[in-house]
């Protein structure tokens, strides 16, 4: 077969991701870092997922909730247009 749409990725499933937060030792995210903030959201404003950032479940329920009080006071959007 010269084409197989289950052979899209190589080697499984890569590197195995780590923490961004773990690694920076990170222990409160800043909600008012919205530069950083937005970088865990997608296109449509929404929270990524952790399979996909790779965070760990301590920093995502952080982040979670540092996103979710940005948008509150307007620095993040709720969804976007
Ligand atoms: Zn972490």
């Amino acid at each position: 077969m010269a084409f197989d749409k289950n052979d899209r990725r190589p080697n499984k499933r890569g590197r195995k991701k780590v923490c961004a937060f773990c690694v920076e030792k990170v222990e409160a995210i800043d909600y008012k870092d919205t530069a950083k903030l937005s970088r865990y959201t997608s296109d449509r404003a929404k929270i990524l997922p952790r399979r996909v950032t790779g965070t760990c479940a301590y920093h995502q329920r952080e982040l979670t909730t540092a996103i979710k009080r940005a948008r509150q006071i307007a620095l993040l959007p709720y969804t976007a247009d």
